[in-house]
C-alpha cells in the first residue's frame, strides 16, 4: 500500500509542484492550504508523513504542531522560508521530526522524505523486534516510561516532556549501560538526514536532565562519557 503524504503549503505553485512529484514517486498525496484545513486532513487521513509550511494563513505550522503533537505521532517535516536558528529550535521544541529551508531542490525534498519515512519504519520495526519495548512498564527507581502511553512519571507524577525528549530517553533506557555516542543517537533518534548537528542532541540531554534527575548539576542518571557520548545507569 502507498504512504500517505499531506502536504501543507499555502503557495499554490509549490503545493502542486510537491504534490505532483510525489505522486510521481509513487506516493498517495492530500494538500491543503491553510493551518485548519490541515488539522482537519490530518485528522481524517491519519497521513504517515506531515509536510508542513510555517508561514500559513490562519494558524501557521507552529500551531498547528503544537495542536497535533497532542493528539499524534505522525512524522513532520517542516518547511520555513528563512534559515532562522529561532524557527529550526521552535518547531523542532514543538516535535517537527526535521526541516528544510526554503528554497530547496526537488530531488533533495524527495531524498528528505524518503529518509524520514524509512526512519520511521525502522524505528517501528525496532521497537517491534526488541525485547525491553514489549514491556509495557520500563521502572527506573523512581522513574516509570510507559512504551503504551508515551509518558514517563517521575514518582508517580506524570513529565511534561517534549516528543523528542521522550524519543530520547526511551532509546536511553533500552540501552542501559551503554556508552552511546552523540552521533549514534542522533542518527537513531533524528535520523542521519537531520539537519541540525550533535547539540541538539546535548541541549535534548540538558532538557532531560532537569526533569529527571535529582540534581541536573551533577547527574547520576544520564552520564556523559568523556570524549564519547551519553550512558544511561537508571
Ligand atoms: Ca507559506
Amino acid at each position: 500500500m502507498p504512504e500517505t503524504i499531506l502536504i501543507v503549503e499555502d503557495e499554490l505553485s509549490l503545493r502542486e509542484a510537491l504534490a505532483y512529484n510525489l505522486e510521481r514517486d509513487g506516493y498517495k498525496v492530500e494538500a491543503a492550504g491553510d493551518g485548519k484545513a490541515a488539522l482537519e486532513a490530518a485528522r481524517r487521513l491519519q497521513p504517515d508523513l506531515l509536510v508542513l509550511d510555517v508561514m500559513l494563513p490562519g494558524f501557521d505550522g507552529f500551531e498547528v504542531t503544537r495542536i497535533l503533537r497532542k493528539e499524534t505521532n505522525i512524522p513532520i517535516l517542516m518547511l520555513t522560508a528563512r534559515d532562522e536558528e529561532i524557527d529550526r529550535v521552535l518547531g523542532l521544541e514543538m516535535g517537527a521530526d526535521d526541516y528544510m529551508t526554503k528554497p530547496f531542490s526537488m530531488r533533495e525534498f524527495l531524498a528528505r522524505v524518503k529518509a524520514l519515512l524509512r526512519r520511521v519504519r525502522l524505528m517501528r520495526e525496532e521497537m517491534d523486534a526488541e525485547d525491553l519495548p514489549k514491556q509495557a512498564e520500563l521502572v527506573f527507581d523512581n522513574l516509570t516510561i510507559s512504551t503504551t502511553r508515551h509518558e514517563a512519571r517521575l514518582d508517580g507524577k506524570t513529565l511534561m516532556l517534549k516528543p523528542k525528549e521522550y524519543d530520547l530517553l526511551l532509546f536511553l533506557v533500552r540501552h542501559p549501560g551503554q556508552v552511546l555516542t552523540r552521533e549514534l543517537i542522533l542518527e537513531r533518534v533524528w535520523g542521519w538526514d537531520f539537519g541540525g548537528g550533535t547539540r541538539t542532541v546535548d541541549v535534548h540531554v540538558r532538557w532531560l536532565r532537569s526533569k529527571i534527575e535529582p540534581d541536573p548539576s551533577n547527574p547520576t542518571r544520564i552520564i556523559t562519557v568523556r570524549g564519547m557520548g551519553y550512558r544511561f545507569d537508571g
